[in-house]
C-alpha cells in the first residue's frame, strides 16, 4: 500500500500543527466537532430538500475516550465522504483553509494562522500522533479509510463501516514534560472543552461518562458506573437571553466562529418580531482583516432559517459600508429552499437589512458617544470604509454615515467629529475649513492654513486620498458648505481690506498679466492675497477640482487625461518679493519672467505637488542665483 503525499501547503500546514507551540491545543475538538455538525448539517438539508425522512433528532455526535489505550474517537452521523472526498479534502488544505502564505523567508507564526483562517481538520495533529477517518458517504456502499501519522503522507483503503457518516480516531500523543496530552482523554476535560466551545452546537454531543454513586447498604462506600450524557446545551448562542450571557460567551463565540485572534470591538444580539421575525448577532471587529481593503475581501452575514444555516456569506445582508460588520441572522420568514438568485430579491431579507443597517448605525454612534478611545481604534480600521461609502453613493448614504466620520482638527489637535467642529463655530464662520495634505505636519506649515488659522477658524485636515472627495459628495453638513482654505473665495477680508487688495490688483494688472503669460498658461489667474502672512506665495484653486483631487486623480493609473484643477497664483503683498517684481516690471522683464516660474515652482513644492520640470527649473534658481 503506497502511501500519497500531501500537497505543499497541507505539508507546511501540518509540520506548524505537529510541531506547534499554539497553546490552545484544546480547540482540536471544537474544529473536529463542527466539521462533524456541518457534515450532519449538510445531510439534514438535503434529508429536508429531498423529503429522505430524517429530522434533527435522527443525529448525534458520539466521544469516546479509551484512556487506557489513549484513543479519542469522534464520530457523526452526517453526510460522510466518498473516497474521492477523502482524498480531496483531507489530503490538501480545503478551500476554507486557501491558506495565502507569507514567502518562505518570512517567518510563519502559527498562532496567526490559526487566528486568521482556523485550520480545521489538520488541528488534530496538534495532540495526535496518528489520525485514522473512517467514512461512508450517505447513499453509498462503500467505506474508505483514511489514515496519516503526519507529513510523510498518507493512505486510503477500502474499510468496513454499518452507517453513514464519519468516525474519527485520534491516537493521543504521550505525555512530555512539558504538555499532558493524555488530558485530553479526561471526562472532565473533555466535557469542559466542549461546553466552552461547541455548546452551541445544535446536535447532541453525548459521551459515556464514569459516574461515582454511594453502594447501596454499605456505609461510605461508592461505586463507579457509566452513564450517556449530553455535554452541550444544544442551544445557539443567538437564541438564548442577553441576560444568561457573558461578554466572554459572546467574545469566545466570535473569536471561534469567525475565526478572529482579537476579542471584537463590539457585539450587537438582538431579537426582532414584526414585519420581519429574526435574531441577529453581529460583531464589530477590531481590526481590519489582512485582506480587508482588497477585492478579494468578501462581505455577508450567515443567514439561517429557524436554525439551518442556509448561506454562509449572505451579502443583501450588509451594505458596503458595513461590509466589517461580522455575524448571523436566523430568520423564521425564510424558506430553506431559497436559492441565492431568489434570495437577492426576497423582500423579507430586505427589510432584514434594512432594519440591520439602522441597527449597525445606532450601535456606532452610542460607542462615539460613550466610548470614544473605543470608536477612534474602530474608525482607524474602518474609517475608510465610510469615508468610501459617502463617496460611492455619490452622497446618497450622507445622512446615515456623515456623523460617524472623525477628522484631526487644527484646534483640539486630536480626531473630532463634524458636531463637534458645527458646535464650535464662531458666530460669523460661513464655512466649515478644511485643508489637505499628505499629514498633519505638511498641512501644518501650509500657507494657506495659516491664514484661516489666524483669522480663529478651525480647520479639519484631510490627510487620506478619498477624504476631499468624500466632502465633495456631502458638500455641506448641517447647513453649513465645506471650505477648503486653498480655494480661490474664502470671503474672510472685510470690506475695506477687500476694497484696497481689489485696488492694487486693478493697478498691477499689467505685471499680473506678464506673469501668467510668462506661466504658459499653468495658471488661470495671478493676483495679490491677503491670505498670505510669511510666506511669498501660494496656489490656490477654483472650480470642482481642487489642489488635492488634481494630486489624487494624476497618481491613478491611465491619469493622462485626468481633471486638472483650475490654478490661481497668490502673491503676498506684504512680502518684500512683491516690491522686486513691481520693480523688474518696468526694469528687466526677461528676469521677471524667469522669477515667475521659481515663485510658481515653490508654490507646487509648498503645496506637495509635482514640478513639471524639475531640471528646468533647478536651473533657473542656479541662474538666478548667479546674477
Ligand atoms: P473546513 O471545515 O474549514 O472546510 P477542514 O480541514 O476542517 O476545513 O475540513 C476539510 C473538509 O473535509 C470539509 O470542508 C469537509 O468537506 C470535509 N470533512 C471534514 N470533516 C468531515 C466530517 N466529519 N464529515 C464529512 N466531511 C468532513
Amino acid at each position: 500500500m503506497s502511501k500519497k503525499q500531501f500537497k505543499a501547503e497541507s505539508k507546511r500546514l501540518l509540520d506548524l500543527m505537529i510541531n506547534s507551540i499554539y497553546t490552545h491545543k484544546e480547540i482540536f475538538l471544537r474544529e473536529l466537532i463542527s466539521n462533524a455538525s456541518d457534515a450532519m448539517d449538510k445531510l439534514y438539508y438535503k434529508s429536508l430538500k429531498e423529503n429522505i425522512g430524517l429530522g434533527r433528532e435522527d443525529f448525534e455526535i458520539r466521544l469516546t475516550n479509551d484512556k487506557d489505550n489513549g484513543i479519542l474517537k469522534i464520530k457523526d452521523n452526517g453526510i460522510g465522504m466518498t473516497k474521492e472526498e477523502l482524498e480531496n479534502n483531507l489530503g490538501v488544505i480545503a478551500k476554507s483553509g486557501s491558506l495565502a502564505f507569507k514567502s518562505d523567508n518570512e517567518k510563519v507564526e502559527d498562532v496567526d494562522i490559526i487566528g486568521q483562517f482556523g485550520v480545521g481538520f489538520y488541528s488534530a495533529f496538534m495532540v495526535a500522533k496518528k489520525v485514522t477517518v473512517i467514512s461512508k458517504a450517505y447513499g453509498s456502499d462503500e467505506a474508505y479509510k483514511w489514515e496519516s501519522e503526519g507529513v510523510d503522507g498518507y493512505t486510503i483503503v477500502p474499510a468496513e463501516k454499518d452507517s453513514h457518516g464519519t468516525e474519527i480516531i485520534l491516537e493521543i500523543k504521550d505525555d512530555t514534560d512539558d504538555e499532558k496530552f493524555q488530558d485530553y482523554l479526561l471526562d472532565y476535560k473533555i466535557k469542559n472543552i466542549v461546553k466552552k466551545y461547541s455548546d452551541y452546537i445544535r446536535y447532541p454531543i453525548k459521551m459515556l461518562v464514569t459516574k461515582s454513586k454511594p453502594v447501596e447498604g454499605k456505609e461510605g462506600e461508592f461505586e463507579d458506573y457509566t452513564e450517556d450524557e449530553t455535554l452541550n446545551s444544544m442551544i445557539p448562542i443567538w437564541k438564548k437571553n442577553k441576560s444568561e450571557l457573558t461578554d466572554d460567551d459572546y467574545n469566545n463565540f466570535y473569536q471561534d466562529k469567525f475565526y478572529d485572534y482579537e476579542k471584537p470591538l463590539a457585539h450587537i444580539h438582538s431579537r426582532t418580531e414584526g414585519t420581519a421575525t429574526y435574531h441577529a448577532l453581529l460583531f464589530i471587529p477590531a481590526k481590519a482583516a489582512y485582506d480587508y481593503y482588497t477585492k478579494s475581501y468578501e462581505k455577508g452575514l450567515q443567514l439561517y432559517s429557524s436554525g439551518v444555516m442556509i448561506m454562509d456569506k449572505c451579502a443583501d445582508l450588509l451594505p458596503d459600508y458595513f461590509s466589517f460588520v461580522k455575524g448571523l441572522v436566523d430568520s423564521e420568514d425564510l424558506s430553506l429552499n431559497i436559492s441565492r438568485e431568489m434570495l437577492q430579491h426576497d423582500r423579507q431579507l430586505k427589510i432584514i437589512a434594512k432594519a440591520l443597517e439602522r441597527t449597525i448605525k445606532n450601535e456606532l454612534k452610542k460607542m462615539l458617544k460613550n466610548e470614544r478611545e473605543k470608536y477612534e481604534k474602530f474608525f482607524k480600521s474602518f474609517g475608510l470604509q465610510l469615508k468610501y461609502g459617502v463617496y460611492e453613493g455619490f452622497g446618497a448614504n450622507k445622512e446615515l454615515l456623515e456623523d460617524l466620520l472623525l477628522f484631526y482638527s487644527s484646534t483640539e489637535k486630536k480626531l473630532v467629529t463634524l458636531d463637534e467642529y458645527r458646535a464650535r463655530m464662531k458666530e460669523d464662520q460661513k464655512y466649515i475649513f478644511f485643508a489637505s495634505g499628505s499629514d498633519v505636519n505638511a498641512i501644518d506649515n501650509l500657507p494657506q492654513a495659516e491664514f484661516v488659522k489666524e483669522k480663529g477658524y478651525e480647520i479639519l485636515y484631510l490627510t487620506e486620498n478619498v477624504d476631499e472627495f468624500t466632502l465633495q459628495m456631502m458638500r455641506e453638513y448641517d447647513g453649513k458648505e465645506f471650505k477648503s482654505v486653498s480655494a480661490g473665495d474664502l470671503n474672510l477680508d472685510s470690506e475695506e481690506e477687500k476694497k484696497k487688495l481689489e485696488e492694487e490688483n486693478k493697478e498691477n494688472k499689467d505685471l499680473f498679466d506678464y506673469i501668467k503669460e510668462s506661466l504658459d498658461g499653468k495658471v488661470t489667474s495671478v493676483k495679490l492675497s491677503s491670505r498670505l502672512k510669511t510666506h511669498p506665495v501660494c496656489i490656490t484653486s477654483e472650480g470642482n477640482v481642487s489642489l488635492e483631487m488634481e494630486k489624487v486623480l494624476s497618481s491613478m493609473p491611465n491619469a493622462d487625461n485626468a481633471p486638472k484643477a483650475e490654478k490661481i497664483l497668490e502673491i503676498n503683498s506684504e512680502h518684500p518679493i512683491y516690491e522686486k517684481l513691481k520693480l523688474l516690471f518696468d526694469t528687466d522683464k526677461e528676469l521677471l519672467k524667469d522669477y515667475s516660474k521659481i515663485l510658481y515652482g515653490q508654490a507646487l513644492l509648498i503645496e506637495g505637488m509635482a514640478i513639471d520640470n524639475p531640471v528646468e527649473l533647478s536651473d533657473l534658481m542656479s541662474k538666478v542665483l548667479s546674477k
